[in-house]
């Protein structure tokens, strides 16, 4: 008898995205992965490439490329397709244009069969989540967006450079908006269990103005590295292949994505950042951090300006 494997469908073939094939591949986490590309030569010509490592790879997977019709046996299907922030650009300036990409693949992908998870990355990464929900109609636990689960590891990594402490053991969320008013949990944020003000109390070298200015520098990571390199990619990969990971694996882990707000932080009708348990069901649940006054207002401001940006594009859709 033939097993069920897991089939993991990739729409969008470019930097994000054949980063994240290429990790996904080296850490074998998915029996089959598809790669589809409006640029069907690029998604071919990666598919080939990918195979050729097969020999190096922990497990085998099967990878092909194909086209959104191929998503009606997925299990999971990540979308990394769109246009890019360009230099000067902000994520929000891409919506209308990703917004109309993405219902043509969306209903494309629906009328496949598919009854799966979809995970997107493509920015704006929340309204393009809400976007996806919206046109695919599927529960919304199984539409998550990677939300700030990059600005968190970053925000983690630059934490552990500062207390130089591995980044494993530093526990600290960003949340909100994935980009310009997105905030820092550092009322929740802590290492090894205890919190930043009593890491630094009594200890010389530490003030308050480097932690604003690590913040600063996690907030605006994707305008320093688009100057330098033109795109962000390595890090998202990662993420993404982290959150695939704890999907196909049913791990129950706790990942800040962009999840689908009822009533939760006070908000609702939203898909913003906030840390959720994520597992084969897509997000079991989502925590509610006990944020303080200043945090809390922040976060607000987070989601108007989100719904501000959202109203117009869903009106004219
Ligand atoms: P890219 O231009 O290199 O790749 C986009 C790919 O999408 C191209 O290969 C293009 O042919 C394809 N595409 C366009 N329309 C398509 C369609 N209808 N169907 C299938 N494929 C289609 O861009 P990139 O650097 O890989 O970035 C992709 C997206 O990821 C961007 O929106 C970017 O802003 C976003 N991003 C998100 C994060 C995050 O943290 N969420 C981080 C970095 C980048």
């Amino acid at each position: 008898m033939l097993k069920r494997v897991n089939r993991v469908a990739l729409i969008g073939t470019g930097f994000v995205g054949s980063s994240y094939a290429f990790a996904l591949l080296n850490q074998g986490i998915t029996e089959e992965l598809v790669l589809i590309d409006l640029n069907k030569e690029k998604a071919e010509g990666d598919a080939m490439d990918l195979n050729h490592g097969l020999p190096f790879a922990p497990s085998r997977t099967k990878i092909w490329y194909g086209s959104n019709t191929d998503c009606g046996n997925a299990d999971l299907v990540v979308i990394t397709a769109g246009a890019n922030q360009k230099p000067g650009e902000t994520r929000l300036d891409l919506v209308e244009k990703n917004t109309r990409i993405f219902k043509g693949i969306v209903e494309e992908i629906m009328a496949s069969g598919f009854d799966g998870i979809f995970l997107v990355a493509t920015n704006p990464v929340d309204i393009l989540t809400y976007a996806v929900w919206k046109f695919s109609g599927l529960p919304k636990e199984r539409v998550i967006g990677s939300g700030t689960i990059l600005d968190t590891a970053r925000f983690r990594f630059l934490l552990g450079e500062y207390f130089d402490v591995d980044t494993r053991n530093v526990h600290a969320y960003i949340i909100g908006e994935h980009g310009d008013t997105e905030l820092p949990v550092w009322s929740r944020a802590d290492i090894a269990g205890l919190s930043i003000s009593e890491w630094t109390k009594n200890k010389d070298g530490f003030n308050q103005e480097d932690l604003n200015q690590l913040f600063l520098n996690v907030r605006d990571a994707a305008y320093h590295i688009i100057e330098r390199k033109g795109a962000t990619f390595y890090g998202i990969a990662m993420g993404l292949v982290r959150l695939t990971k704890a999907i196909l694996q049913n791990e129950n882990s706790v990942l800040t994505v962009s999840a689908y707000l009822e009533g939760e932080y006070g908000q609702k009708d939203i898909y913003i950042g906030v840390p959720a348990v994520v597992n084969r069901n897509g997000i079991r649940k989502i925590v509610e951090l006990d944020l303080n006054d200043d945090e809390r207002e922040k976060f607000t401001n987070s989601v108007n300006v989100l719904k501000n940006t959202m109203e117009p594009v869903f009106k004219n859709i």
